[in-house]
């Protein structure tokens, strides 16, 4: 242990103060000496955070863990309402913000690790905690039964995309959701999932909870995807038709190729289609 964790966090130009001044008529923040509690109320739910700090070095900065925390409470809830009781998801995270080990961020259950270093050189980079949390509402898809394991990670790419906090403020500058070129498959394409979302589900029939819920239900081994697709679109226009189908009038879209990079505030993509008209 060196010196500087044994030094209280409220030294190292953190106080609750910071926190309340955007979350403090919905979220109770109290500090410890190494940890950030916060408890609060959406929607009914209660939630809690915790920001882990007993291995923080100051490289992340008390400006960017408010950032973090506020991106928590917009982004959490609102993924949990629609995919949490699906996903039998934890309500309480830990954000631990490590000096050490794996040097971006990765989750497992309730806990997101988040290196120390990556905000230091990434300043902007905070919606790859928007990734993490939603592997925390996945909490724990099998790839077993899954067509293709890399659903775990395009699944949580949509959702970085989708919920992009501050719609998309910091996200839409630096990191894209691929074009068909760069991901040509099924297996492979994030923008597909957002794809069908968009122009599929209905006020009655969220096409991508169906996903999320066929994914999680561990329900169709690999060789069953078909049937798999087949409930994921049932009740909607897609119904009926084969996934490869749907996927080819995807690919033949205009909306496959709109970059979503943004320029003078707003990307191609959303400047033409409100894809996160459901999220904001
Ligand atoms: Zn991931």
């Amino acid at each position: 242990m060196d010196n500087t964790t044994r030094i209280p966090i409220s030294e190292k130009g953190i106080s609750a103060e910071m926190f309340d001044a955007y979350l403090g008529d919905f979220v109770t923040t109290k500090l410890t000496s190494k940890e950030v509690k916060q408890v609060g109320k959406v929607n009914g739910i209660e939630y809690k955070l915790m920001i882990r700090l007993t291995r923080w070095t100051g490289r992340t900065t008390p400006a960017q863990i408010v950032v973090l925390s506020r991106l928590f409470w917009a982004n959490y809830p609102k993924m949990y309402e629609r995919f949490g009781a699906a996903g039998e998801s934890p309500t309480e995270i830990t954000l631990d913000i490590e000096n050490k080990g794996y040097g971006i961020a990765w989750n497992m259950g309730k806990l997101v690790h988040l290196h120390d270093g990556w905000l230091e050189r990434c300043k902007e980079d905070y919606d790859c905690i928007t990734h993490e949390l939603a592997h925390a509402i996945q909490n724990g898809w099998d790839g077993e039964t899954l067509e293709y394991d890399s659903f775990i990670e395009r699944f949580a790419d949509a959702c970085r995309f989708l919920y992009a906090f501050n719609n998309g403020e910091f996200n839409d500058k630096d990191w894209q959701m691929q074009v068909l070129d760069r991901e040509p498959t099924r297996e492979d394409s994030v923008r597909f999932l957002v794809w069908f979302d968009y122009f599929y589900s209905t006020a009655d029939n969220d096409l991508l909870l169906n996903y999320f819920k066929v994914c999680r239900g561990e329900k169709y081994p690999k060789a069953q995807w078909k049937e798999a697709w087949a409930e994921i679109f049932k009740g909607s226009a897609l119904e009926g038709r084969d996934v490869d189908d749907i996927y080819a009038e995807y690919a033949a879209s205009e909306f496959a190729g709109l970059s979503t990079k943004a320029v003078d505030g707003i990307s191609p993509l959303l400047a033409k289609y409100d894809v996160r008209r459901n999220t904001k």
